[in-house]
């Protein structure tokens, strides 16, 4: 009897590249255990090294969380769907409760004729809106449409929280952004765009970083916060700032052609951290700069957090609090996971035992002085070095750790093994050989000569900052991606 297994995107390249494994197997447990049999780089992502599986990683069977059945003893049946989920980085009362006698003007009435004639918003919902302030954390591909169609649906206030500037790589799916926009800060770019969309919203913009100094500060005077973050450690301050001032997150996060949205109050539901009680380790899921994203899909995403802000707004419809909606672009699928709030938590639980902000960085684990002492002695050497070294003719292997994708953009001509495949071909490099690794930026080259270290190599070393500052110290005709 066969088991459908489902793999999300990111843990495809370990599992040959599938979407769905059919396996057979009486519980959850069995299933997971042959799964990871078969595909050995697996284990490390899915279970911790004492065998537990991983914080970061939920299991559902069918549309219902293992850890509220009867966990990895959860019985399965043909035709059942064990799907794994992790982390990538009901009906609601309306959170403006009170609308001051600020009527519409005509203007108003002209512009939003088509929601007044809605029974479910009418003019009592538009002057929610008009009264309803809206914080929406990044002005990035998740940002973009959320600033747009807020804006657009006549949310009074819109406060944004971006400090980045606009970027060309930016642009296939940043919306609110134009190419003219490109190098100027986002905020000044998004407080036109929506200015131009409509002149009636009251724009605020905040250019830092949310950190646990600033966070509990901006947040208080909003409504509704919206996470449009890319981050582990924005999310986890985001959300435990919200449970703490007791305010709804509409949360959204998106990874090549997947995406996840829900929404997040503590006072009626769980909150991200009965979800995920941690984060992933840095670099087991790679960011969007790594993994790359469809332009489309923080459309999709994005105005899915819209539409359930502006619900949550006028008090309407069901909202997605208790529940995990996941989108998948390339089946075009929509799937939808119960959530449940955990008694444990160590936030919005019985006996909370976090009760004020942390330090977000230290518990994701970067940026730390961990990290940075975690290999002092690993060998680097700079782009313009690499480039002497390779004009003298001195024999070394240069291996490239990127993916194939990112090699055919451009490359220095070194042998091509991506990071997820090396462990399987570290045969095919000789250990006692001088090897120099480079990836795009340098973190996935370091993570594997940390590897190979491992595994005795005797000389290897990082090009410091990838192909990129190669591109940048080297050869300024390369393209950058
Ligand atoms: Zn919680």
């Amino acid at each position: 009897m066969a088991i459908t297994v489902s793999i999300p995107t990111a843990l495809r390249p370990y599992a040959g590249n599938q979407g769905d494994v059919e396996l057979e197997g009486a519980t959850v447990g069995e299933l997971l255990t042959k799964l990871t049999d078969q595909y050995g780089e697996l284990k490390r992502h899915l279970y911790k090294e004492n065998g537990a599986l991983r914080s970061f990683v939920n299991v559902y069977v069918n549309d219902d969380d293992m850890r509220y059945l009867d966990k990895e003893d959860t019985p399965v049946k043909e035709g059942d769907v064990v799907s794994i989920v992790p982390s990538v980085a009901g009906g609601a009362p309306a959170v403006i409760d009170e609308v001051q006698a600020n009527g519409l003007t005509n203007d108003e009435v002209q512009r939003y004729s088509r929601h007044l004639i809605l029974p479910e918003v009418g003019v009592v919902g538009q002057q929610r809106l008009k009264a309803a302030k809206v914080l929406l954390i990044g002005a990035g591909g998740l940002g973009s449409p959320l600033g747009l169609y807020l804006a657009a649906a006549g949310v009074g206030k819109l406060g944004v929280v971006d400090f980045d500037l606009v970027d060309f790589t930016n642009l296939h799916r940043q919306i609110l952004h134009s190419t003219s926009d490109v190098g100027r800060s986002k905020l000044d770019s998004a407080r036109e765009t929506i200015a131009g969309i409509n002149p009636g919203v009251e724009f605020e913009g905040y250019e830092s970083m949310l950190t646990s100094d600033n966070a509990l500060d901006i947040i208080r005077d909003y409504d509704i916060v919206v996470d449009g973050t890319d981050n582990f450690p924005t999310r986890y301050l985001v959300n435990d700032a919200c449970v703490l001032l007791d305010k709804p997150n509409v949360y959204g996060s998106i990874f090549r052609f997947e995406g996840q949205a829900s929404v997040f109050h503590a006072k009626q539901g769980p909150c991200y951290r009965c979800l995920y009680p941690e984060p992933p380790p840095p670099g087991l899921v790679p960011s969007c700069a790594e993994g790359g994203v469809l332009g489309v899909l923080p459309g999709i995403i994005g105005t899915i957090q819209a539409m359930e802000t502006i619900k949550l707004i006028i008090g309407r419809g069901d909202s997605l609090v208790g529940r995990l909606v996941l989108f998948d672009a390339m089946k075009m699928k929509f799937r939808e996971m119960k959530l449940r709030k955990d008694p444990e938590c160590p936030l919005c639980g019985e006996n909370p035992t976090i009760t004020g902000l942390i330090d977000y960085e230290q518990f994701c684990g970067i940026g730390g002085p961990a990290e940075e002492e975690a290999n002092p002695d690993m060998k680097e050497i700079t782009p313009t070095d690499l480039k002497q070294k390779l004009d003298r003719g001195e024999p070394f292997v240069l291996v490239d750790v990127r993916n194939p994708e990112e090699y055919e953009i451009c490359n220095l001509g070194g042998t091509l093994i991506p990071l997820s495949e090396l462990p399987e071909r570290l045969g095919e490099l000789n250990k006692d050989d001088e090897i120099v690794v480079h990836c795009k930026l340098g973190g996935r080259s370091a993570n594997a000569v940390a590897y190979m270290s491992d595994q005795g190599f005797t000389n290897v070393t990082n090009l410091e900052g990838g192909i990129s500052a190669w591109a940048d110290e080297v050869d300024p005709s390369m393209p950058q991606y």
